[in-house]
């Protein structure tokens, strides 16, 4: 297994999750670029959001709804959700993540 959210999903990384559910964890970010920077992440292995979105629609609704969790929990309510796709939009893991970024936490 040579993928490293494959290895943090299924606990061989052990990682402290900040919200998990049956298929997803949410996890902080190892170098944040905003005060509030999460990752969301599908336990099972796809590259990328739009192979997630061609092979899993329910799995992807998993992670959107952990993502609105995770940000209700975390943030003031103002965040970006955002998908890299690509090496040349910025993506370095490919293992499909939804970032959820903000400038302020929660009070
Ligand atoms: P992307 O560039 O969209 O593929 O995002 C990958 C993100 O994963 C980057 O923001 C990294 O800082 C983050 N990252 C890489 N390794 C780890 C790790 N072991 N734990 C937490 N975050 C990580
Ligand atoms: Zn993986």
């Amino acid at each position: 297994m040579d993928c490293i959210f494959c290895k943090i999903t299924s606990g061989v990384i052990p990682t402290n999750f900040v919200a998990e559910s049956e298929h997803a964890v949410a996890f902080r970010d190892i170098s944040p670029r905003q005060p509030v920077h999460l990752l969301v992440v599908p336990k099972k292995h796809y590259s990328d959001v739009a192979e997630l979105t061609d092979n899993d629609e329910n799995l992807l609704l998993e992670v959107l709804k952990l993502a609105r969790q995770v940000a209700a929990e975390n943030t003031d309510g103002s965040f970006r959700l955002t998908f890299n796709t690509g090496a040349s939009a910025g993506q370095t893991v490919f293992h499909v993540h939804a970032h959820v970024t903000a400038k302020a936490a929660r009070a």
